[in-house]
């Protein structure tokens, strides 16, 4: 029963831990209590009397890295006490951190085990101001007993140099074969793929520098849209399902099925500045989040939530309101679905009865609720100065929903709930863009393709590829914009990119003529058979299946295939769920060459925070002298 304890632990029998084992070390201590859990609850052993070892951790993971001056909150925990008043010595470097720490929430009996006492100090929004690999340890004095963790934390320099923009364009699950499913449908309307080639690429193709970017959790291969927000948007790693905190030892007593009473076991986690509340709160910088999704689901709560669950939206708006580490709200614009989390509450589905939406009016924000009203606002300088925008409850509809096309037969139709008048994301992103850089000031904007993913969990690949065009199309008209408004664009890194995965692939193309034509092979089907026969080279193996290219038309002009063609791509999907694939980025403007390579999502972070506090004229001299070689390639 003992042995669960004590791994990471410098115990008075001289055991000692290593910095770079820690973590594994942590986690099998995680898991190895959670067994005794079960075991002493099972069993009901009498453990009262059993004096666990003492063991303390400090709920940072192995790799953590911050900026200067970066906030997070500092959390060590310790297990295998017997007196309350154990008492903590945190060391820096070496030297006693007590005197510049805030004074810590204390709390004990944290964990679901109440048989045995722990106790956990909480530091909030501690800081570092130097760079370099700091060395923490974490020392509890028990009685006669002591316990002692390590672990090392890099923190890069920040100084801001320019007053440089980020624009994120974030496709969700908008994986390799996500954008070619896009550019395939939409770049081969009236014969402009033939042989082989494109007469133009995509928006977010056209970009001239690509990276891989690899996208696991925490504690697993397959991300979820959380983890993966949480990586790109506060530079570390978490668990599954978790934004912007680190895991604590009370998140085990959160029950989904008495959030109100529970919540705060969500809540209470160990926080990491975003960069976007780290922009703000230092430079004033504008922070924007816009979304075909819930303003308050994973991918744009990744810029301003913290909680270990992303299923608390209400807490996520109240969160955005309030701001957690900024004063007043996190966000100058907010625009997407998900109203009822800010106009409907009430004690039982968020503890409060707030209008949201009525308190961010009274704070200066332009509210609007249809695509007629957000389209009737100025831009310019008189554009608002800052803006609230929920079009619908829950999720927006999608684009080929949006634009009345009919829905293929294994597609269901679709359902508005009353909210027809719905504006698209390019739509959504000229007018963020229009609030954002109204005052001169420099702006972070996260501009998010959030039913990619969400149609590809339901295989429906006609909602999923036009919403695929809808988000490329949202790339061009964000960068149209910042053109327009003269030297915006040359001071903006825009990136392209997707938080995870999922299963589609290209099979071909179908003629829809034969009948019964498969055009899209859905999961759970069989997985295709073998090719016919390797001596005929007979490739069919769907009804329908075709050589050559598909032939959309695009005859309104409006940039998305009407899909009444026939010849249509094919795909095919292997399961309903993300995957753990490695995600395409596209890069442009200062500092873009920084976003080439194979890295990890974490990386995102510290590439975007380098780009804004160092100096990248070599490296945009580097990449302007690269498209001067190009030789006979096709000069999109
Ligand atoms: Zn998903």
């Amino acid at each position: 029963m003992k042995r669960g304890a004590g791994t990471i632990v410098e115990s008075d029998t001289g055991r000692s831990s290593n910095d770079e084992g820690e973590g594994e070390s942590l986690m099998k201590t995680l898991f190895l209590g959670v067994a005794f859990l079960i075991l002493a609850g099972a069993l009901r052993l009498p453990i009262a009397s059993a004096q666990g070892s003492l063991a303390v951790s400090i709920r940072l993971p192995e790799r953590c890295r911050l900026l200067t001056d970066q906030q997070f909150d500092l959390r060590i925990e310790a297990v295998g006490v017997t007196h309350v008043d154990a008492s903590l010595r945190v060391l820096l470097d070496g030297a006693e951190m007590s005197s510049v720490l805030p004074s810590p929430e204390v709390t004990s009996d944290n964990d679901a085990a109440n048989t045995t006492l722990d106790k956990a100090w909480t530091f909030r929004k501690v800081a570092f101001s130097s760079a370099g690999t700091k060395t923490l340890q974490a020392i509890v004095s028990d009685g006669t007993r002591s316990a002692t963790a390590r672990t090392r934390i890099g923190v890069q320099s920040f100084r801001l140099q320019d007053k440089r923009n980020i624009l994120l364009f974030l496709g969700d699950a908008m994986g390799t074969a996500y954008r070619d499913a896009a550019r395939l449908v939409a770049q081969s309307t009236n014969h402009r793929f033939r042989e082989g080639f494109f007469d133009e690429l995509l928006h977010m193709d056209q970009l001239p520098v690509t990276g891989m970017v690899m996208t696991y959790a925490l504690d697993r291969v397959v991300p979820d849209s959380a983890n993966t927000a949480s990586a790109w948007s506060m530079g570390n790693k978490t668990i599954d399902g978790a934004l912007g905190v680190f895991p604590d030892n009370t998140d085990s007593r959160f029950d989904p099925a008495a959030v109100q009473a529970t919540k705060q076991f969500a809540l209470d986690n160990p926080r990491v500045e975003t960069l976007w509340e780290y922009l703000k709160r230092r430079y004033g910088y504008k922070t924007g989040i816009v979304t075909t999704a819930d303003v308050t689901d994973a991918t744009p709560a990744g810029a301003g939530g913290h909680t270990i669950t992303r299923s608390l939206g209400y807490d996520i708006a109240r969160q955005y309101v309030d701001g957690v580490f900024t004063s007043g709200p996190t966000f100058d614009v907010i625009m997407g679905g998900g109203k009822e989390r800010f106009v409907t509450r009430t004690a039982e589905n968020s503890g409060d009865a707030r209008n949201l939406a009525a308190e961010l009016q009274s704070l200066g924000y332009t509210y609007v609720q249809t695509r007629s009203e957000l389209n009737a606002l100025s831009g310019g300088p008189s554009a608002p100065d800052k803006m609230l925008g929920l079009f619908r409850t829950g999720n927006m509809n999608v684009a080929y929903d949006k634009l009345g096309l009919t829905r293929p037969s294994d597609e269901p139709t679709p359902d508005f709930e009353g909210f027809a008048d719905q504006p698209f994301l390019d739509e959504m992103t000229v007018k963020a863009l229009a609030v954002l850089s109204k005052q001169g000031r420099p702006f972070i904007l996260l501009v998010e393709g959030a039913s990619i993913d969400k149609q590809s969990h339901l295989n429906h690949a006609a909602g999923q590829i036009w919403d695929t065009i809808e988000f490329d199309r949202a790339v061009g008209a964000g960068r149209a914009a910042l053109r327009r408004n003269n030297h915006t664009l040359s001071s903006t890194l825009v990136l392209v990119t997707a938080d995870h995965d999922q299963s589609m692939t290209i099979l071909g193309v179908t003629d829809t003529t034969v009948p019964g034509a498969v055009q899209n092979v859905r999961s759970p089907s069989a997985y295709p058979s073998a090719p016919a026969s390797p001596v005929t080279k007979s490739r069919a193996t769907y009804p329908g299946e075709s050589d050559g290219f598909p032939d959309y038309a695009d005859a309104n002009g409006d940039g998305y295939p009407e899909n009444t063609n026939r010849f249509r791509l094919t795909v095919g999907y292997r399961t309903g769920a993300h995957t753990g694939t490695s995600v395409p980025l596209t890069a442009g403007g200062p500092g873009a060459l920084l976003f080439t390579g194979y890295y990890d999502q974490t990386d995102l972070f510290f590439k975007m925070a380098t780009v804004l506090s160092q100096n990248t004229a070599a490296l945009d001299r580097a990449l302007s002298e690269k498209a001067k070689l190009k030789g006979v390639e096709q000069n999109y």
